[in-house]
Order: C-alpha cells, then structure tokens, then sequence
C-alpha cells in the first residue's frame, strides 16, 4: 500500500517535472559569442562535426566572401573567418577540429595573405584561392567554381544585406551569386558568363536602387525580390522560397558577419535567413514569420545583435498559435446598446487591440470581423475550423433590464474539449476581474452557439454591463478598452502557461 502511494507519488513528480519542461518553450538556439570569429565557429560546431573542406574569408571587408556561401554548402564546409595577415588561432583551431584537408581562400592576398596559405599548408591542409580583380570578378570566379547553373542570382556588390538574404537558398540549390558593381550594374564578363551558361532565369535580390533597371532589362527571364527595406527583402525571399519550412534564421541586418557565416548552415537547414534590428522585428519580418508559420530560430549572434528581449519573444508560448478573436454583433446587429454605446463597437475595438497584442507575440491571429459587417454564428465557427485554430476567444458585453447587475463573467461549454475552454475562461475571468476592477460573477457553462459548436478550446467574454451606468463608463474608455485587452491577452498567455 505504502509502495503504490510512492509509486503514484513519483508518478505525480514525474509528471510535474514534465508539465514545467513542457510550460518552458524553447523555441531558439542562439550562436552567438564574444565577436564574429566565436559566431562562425560555433555555426561551424552546429553544422559540422567534420568538414573535408573549409571556405575562408577576412573578417572585416564582405566584398570578396558575399558570393561565397553558395561554395562553402557545395563543398559542404563551414565558412570561417580570419584576420588578414596571419591565421586566427580560434579559426585555425576550428580548421583542426574539422580535420578539413583542403581550404578555399576567398579574396586576393590584400584580404588573406600569403602567410596564411603557408600556415595552412604547413598544416597539411591543400590551398586554393579564388581571387580576382574586382569582387565581381571574385564571383564570377566562384560562379565558375561552382560549375554551371541555370538559374543564378544577382545581388548589390557594395552592400551586404541583399546578398546574405538569399544566400542560403541559392546555396541550397547550387546558385551562384553574381555582384553589380558600384554603378549597381552588372560588368560585361558577368553578363557574358550569364550567356555562355544559357541561364534560363536570372533571380535579383533586391530592389531598383541595390540591381538596376538596366540590369533587370539585361538578364534572362528575371525574377526581382525588392522591398522598401533590407529587412522587408529578406521577408520577401521567406515568402517566396521558405514557406514550406519550420525554421528561420535571425540576424542583425546591419552587420554583414554573422549572416556570411550563418547562411551555409541555413542553407543545411532549409530556413531562411530575416534580417532584424538588435531590439526590433520588423513588420514584414514578423508577418513573415507569423504567416510562414514557423516555430524554431536560429540567431546568430550575441545579444548585442540580436537582444535578449527578442530572444525572449521567439521563444513565447504563442509563436506557432492560430487564436480565432471573434467579435461579436456587427454591422446590422448592433448587440447589447445602453448608456450611449453599442456593443459592436466596443467589442470590435477591444478585439483589435487583443489582435495586436497577439500579434506582437508572434501568433496568428483570425479575425472573424475587422470592420461594423454582419457575420452569421456558423460562418464565424468555420473561421475557427478554416483556420485549424488552437483557441477561439469571443469577445461581447453584457445588458440586463435591471440596471444595477454589473460585473464580469466568462463562459465555456463542455461539448468538446470542457476542460481546456473551461481552464482557458479562469485565467481570462481572473485577468479581466482584476484590470477592470469588476465584480467577479465567475466563470459560467453555458450553449452559445459559437463556443458549443467550435472544437478548440473556445471561450465567451462578456467584459462588463453596458446597462449598468459605473460599467458603461469604463467600456466606453480607451483606457479601460486597452486594460480589457491586455487582461484577456494575459489571460491566453497564463493558459498556455
Ligand atoms: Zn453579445
């Protein structure tokens, strides 16, 4: 007897420790490092346990290494960095821990030296450099390296961002990258390279200032991925080209480093490569990110690049969530009216704000009405089942002929799956009871249609009583709007939680 109430005590443990593990998402590695010589070495230690050959490049001038991503992922080897003059010995150790046997040099001797090549060769390590007279010319010889293709890219050669968003798919797929020069043109030997292979189609990273239209009209069958942004064009190449994965890679976008040495892996990985700010996602970069659905990141870099905070934020219990936000009533029924307002307003309006707080989070948000429309009960169900949504949170107000009922309350149905939407309304009741200071009238069963008929976990909240007058004041304010948002907002997080 004694022994089973162990047994079971253990079990119990056993599954609290789970539960804990579980609650803590981690969604992210982080590659980071004391500079950008530990982050290529720990990409390097990510991707490979041991790499026959190995790409190398200065750590400082991108010019010559930008096209040479695609070469490092033919030859299925890390791209590490070195100091100019003689062999970084972090790098030089990583080369060892490889035991790589030949290393491609990327740039002219001004970039990597001579010294280098003796270092390496004293090593027993075999040295080929691939240089030219210009970085385009670099590329070019790269390009030949890597043997025809019929596809290639072209990307600004004066500036890094462009070419390191697509790098990890022209990688994948055996792409060179060709460089523009200063005038954002291509040089007739790479024009003439495009000819003699008989490209078929030619992908430009990168809007109209970065590759010219000029270049544009010269190329075969183009294809331009632009944006108003560096950030907004590696969305851009997400969407085109990854949308099939799980996975991202996250960088600083105005630092050249960690993106060179990371594209080899996220070409290994399939995932794209965005381009953030050290404390900010951009819009179209958290779009991408919410829209492509993925749930796992790699970021390159220390926190200096890429923050804690945004660390924290892809690691959040709502990355990967679709949340359907139905806002009751709307267009021809305006639901409960009193003191002034009307239902449908406050609800669209509190919806709107919890849409942006979820988004904010990194979850997919489904809206079910965004403007004063008409939707029926079923079609708003259907959104949920469209969506193969995880939660369904509708949003009302309450109205009773006797003016003096006020309060809170939240409800649930049993139909389906009673215990998640009845765990789900506790913690949003609880949030809302304490942001809006109401009366807590608790946490209710009950069959409207829309939680009895959605089978995710589904709640209805009615935020207050627009009949009773302390109530109406605070659903008629912008602040106590915004505390009702942040309330139920908190309110899904602690569910997850
Ligand atoms: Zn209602």
């Amino acid at each position: 007897m004694k022994k089973k109430i162990l047994t079971s005590l253990f079990v119990l443990m056993l599954s609290l420790f789970v539960a804990v593990q579980a609650s803590a998402a981690n969604n992210t590695t982080r590659l980071g490092g004391q500079d950008r010589f530990d982050v290529s070495i720990n990409v390097s230690k990510e991707g490979w346990s041991t790499a026959n050959t190995v790409v190398l490049a200065n750590w400082d001038a991108f010019g010559d290494a930008l096209a040479a991503g695609p070469l490092a992922y033919k030859n299925n080897g890390p791209l590490l960095l070195t100091k100019a003059d003689s062999l970084t010995p972090r790098t030089k150790k990583e080369i060892q821990r490889l035991k790589a046997k030949n290393v491609i040099i990327v740039g002219g001797p001004i970039s990597v030296s001579e010294n280098i090549v003796k270092e390496l060769r004293g090593m027993n390590i075999s040295v080929k450099r691939i240089s030219g007279n210009s970085r385009m010319e670099v590329a070019n010889n790269i390009a030949k390296e890597m043997g025809k293709a019929s596809r290639v890219v072209i990307a600004d050669g004066f500036n890094f961002p462009d070419a390191l968003s697509i790098a990890p798919w022209a990688a994948r797929n055996g792409y060179p990258i060709l460089l523009t020069n200063n005038k954002h043109n291509l040089e007739s030997s790479t024009l003439n390279l495009i000819k003699s292979w008989n490209v078929t189609q030619t992908v430009i990273s990168g809007g109209p200032l970065s590759v010219s239209d000029q270049v544009y009209k010269s190329v075969p069958n183009p294809k331009r991925y632009g944006g108003n942004s560096r950030y907004e064009v590696s969305a851009n190449i997400a969407n085109a080209y990854f949308k099939n994965s799980s996975q991202a890679f996250v960088t600083n976008g105005q630092v050249f480093a960690d993106a060179l040495t990371g594209s080899v892996l996220a070409a290994k990985k399939n995932a794209p490569m965005l381009l953030i700010q050290p404390n900010n996602i951009t819009g179209t970069v958290q779009n991408s990110i919410i829209n492509n659905g993925y749930s796992k990141f790699t970021i390159l870099g220390g926190p200096v690049s890429v923050s804690n905070n945004i660390q924290n934020k892809l690691n959040g219990d709502l990355v990967g969530q679709t949340i359907v936000v139905d806002p009751g009533h709307g267009g021809k029924d305006p639901g409960a009216v009193g003191n002034s307002l009307a239902e449908k307003e406050i609800v669209l309006d509190v919806s709107k704000r919890v849409n942006s707080k979820l988004k904010d989070s990194l979850a997919k948000v489904v809206m079910t009405r965004n403007t004063d429309t008409f939707v029926e009960l079923p079609d708003r169900v259907k959104e949920g089942e469209k969506a193969n949504a995880d939660l369904f949170v509708s949003i009302h107000v309450n109205s009773f002929t006797d003016p003096s009922a006020n309060g809170t309350e939240t409800y649930y149905n049993s139909q389906y799956v009673g215990a998640e939407s009845k765990a789900l309304a506790q913690e949003i009741q609880k949030e809302l009871v304490k942001a809006m200071k109401t009366n807590d009238r608790g946490v209710k069963e009950a069959g409207f249609y829309v939680i009895k008929n959605s089978k995710m976990p589904s709640v209805l909240v009615e935020i207050a009583f627009i009949s009773n007058t302390n109530d109406a004041k605070k659903l008629a304010s912008a602040s106590y709007r915004q505390k009702a948002a942040d309330a139920i907002y908190t309110g899904i997080v602690n569910y997850y939680k």
